[in-house]
């Protein structure tokens, strides 16, 4: 079960090479990453904890955006005065994930790079329009989700932070499973200098952009704006949760409390 070696490396340098080796993972706050190998659902050769490498954690605003560092936690993001001035929407969804166990060991990095179609941050980094930056380049979020656990990132390839653009305005409304938190829906609206955005997380197979609520958000900045658009069906995914027709129901209330909850 455990057949693997464990390294933990004491700088950004020595991650890189140590996660050079084929079917190395990273380990951040090991909150799916160790059930996984407890499921027995990877098996990597290699486990490269981050927790000692330096310039990983805090967060900083500065230009216009709030960066964080790949290795903070959900609980040090939900706590931030700072976050919470520059865009509350992202400190309110932060304290929303999970429990209090997940906050304090979960971390925005582990979260993004795992990419659960139901996980919260998916929605405001790409509700936001973040950038990804990595231990090689920087990712624009539209090109960095790609799918169900499908990110832009290569093999052996390290989170370092992402950085928010601070929106004009923004909220993010979650309605949790009562048993995981994770997301039902959750659907993350932003007013930006480059356009209104909306993200939504939990309905099909990674979070997707509501180009039809965009458009109408755009013309009218309200939630009546959003009376008759939705999004169909046959885009969601049903399961013992709750069927696709539900959840695009969902998506219509949690897009329109979260415009009127943005202001
Ligand atoms: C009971 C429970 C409830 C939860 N509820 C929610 C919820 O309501 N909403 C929600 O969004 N999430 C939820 N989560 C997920 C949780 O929030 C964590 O964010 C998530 O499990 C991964 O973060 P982590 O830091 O623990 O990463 P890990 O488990 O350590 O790693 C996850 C993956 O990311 C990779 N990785 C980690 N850091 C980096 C990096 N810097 N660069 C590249 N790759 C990296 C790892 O190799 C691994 O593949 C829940 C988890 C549990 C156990």
């Amino acid at each position: 079960m455990y057949d693997f070696a464990y390294q933990k490396p004491a700088s950004a340098a020595d991650a890189a090479k140590a996660a050079k080796a084929s079917e190395a993972k990273f380990l951040a706050g090991g909150q799916t990453l160790i059930p996984t190998l407890k499921q027995r659902l990877a098996k990597p050769s290699a486990v490269v904890d981050l927790r000692a490498v330096p310039g990983l954690k805090g967060i900083t605003v500065a230009g216009g955006a709030v960066t964080i560092g790949a290795m903070t936690t959900h609980a040090e993001v939900a706590h931030s005065a700072d976050v919470a001035k520059a865009i509350p929407a992202l400190a309110a969804l932060a304290e929303g994930i999970g429990d209090p166990a997940v906050r304090n060991r979960g971390t925005i990095g582990g979260s993004i790079a795992n990419n659960d179609p139901a996980a919260d941050y998916p929605a405001a980094v790409l509700g936001l329009g973040a950038t990804i930056k990595t231990d090689t380049r920087e990712i624009a979020a539209d090109a960095f989700l790609k799918g169900m656990f499908d990110t832009a990132l290569n093999a052996g390839e390290m989170i370092v932070s992402v950085s928010f653009p601070v929106p004009e305005k923004a909220a993010y409304m979650k309605f949790p499973n009562p048993a995981s938190r994770y997301a039902m829906i959750g659907v993350l609206v932003a007013k930006t200098k480059a356009g209104v955005r909306v993200a939504v997380t939990g309905a099909g197979n990674g979070v997707f952009r509501v180009k039809a609520m965009e458009d109408a958000l755009t013309k009218n900045w309200s939630a009546a704006a959003l009376d008759g658009v939705s999004v169909p069906a046959s885009q969601c995914n049903g399961d013992i949760h709750g069927s696709a027709e539900y959840r695009a129901h969902l998506i219509s209330v949690m897009a329109k409390r979260a415009v009127d909850a943005a202001g």
